[in-house]
């Protein structure tokens, strides 16, 4: 939450932390709005594998527990 409010005030880029431009809000440059994007597309590839791991962490160690 405090993050938020931070981010608001000051417009910084997500990425590099400078003041974000008009024309790329909120990055600083098209630069960093593609290096966001390319995170954005990574993390949406990576997301349903990790959550399929941590499901089966989590019915392994229920086993042991009977
Ligand atoms: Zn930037």
């Amino acid at each position: 939450m405090a993050v938020m409010a931070v981010a608001e005030k000051r417009k910084a880029c997500p990425i590099c932390g400078k003041p974000a431009d008009e024309l790329f809000r909120p990055f600083c440059s098209k630069r960093c709005a593609d290096v966001d994007l390319n995170r954005w597309l990574s993390g949406v590839y990576a997301v349903p594998v990790t959550e399929d791991e941590e499901e089966d962490e989590r019915r392994e160690d229920d086993k042991p527990t009977s």
